[in-house]
């Protein structure tokens, strides 16, 4: 059976970053393809705020690590574990997750992580969504780590 791999779907080249701009990783998705895995994208960012949108960053406040945008402060962590959730049980036979390294919603371990005067504390992070793929017990990792 083909080898099920959830991917953030900016890395298909897809204009669905914080500021619309493509980063997308075509040897990555070649490579995949070749592979013959059935390839299931996702972007919680974009579902649930549009693009473009306020980039975000992984803060620690009193409540625990928060997804909060960089100017305004808005939290917008709810949205994206919700939609995180919905996508693994849809998705249920998930055997790897692939996330765009750095990102706060989809980085696996390497999302960037604040205090909430803007120090940065860690860069091993994972972010919202690929934390929830964790704890499902899914194999993930960042994009630029798969071989
Ligand atoms: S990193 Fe994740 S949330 Fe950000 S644009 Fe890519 S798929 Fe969407």
């Amino acid at each position: 059976m083909a080898k099920k791999v959830a991917v953030s779907a900016c890395l298909s080249g897809k204009n669905c970053r914080y500021n619309g701009e493509p980063k997308g990783n075509p040897e990555l998705i070649e490579k995949l393809e070749k592979e013959g895995c059935e390839i299931v994208y996702f972007c919680p960012e974009d579902t649930c705020f549009g693009t473009p949108r306020e980039a975000m960053d992984l803060t620690v406040t009193d409540e625990g690590v928060k997804a909060l945008t960089k100017f305004t402060k808005t939290d917008r962590t709810g949205p994206i574990a919700d939609y995180a959730c919905e996508f693994f049980d849809k998705h249920k036979e998930i055997d790897l997750f692939i996330g765009k390294a750095r990102s706060p919603s989809c980085g696996v371990a390497t999302g960037k992580l604040y205090d909430e005067e803007g120090n940065l504390i860690s860069e091993k992070e994972a972010g919202i969504m690929a934390a929830e793929a964790k704890a499902r017990g899914i194999d993930a990792v960042d994009d630029e780590e798969v071989e």
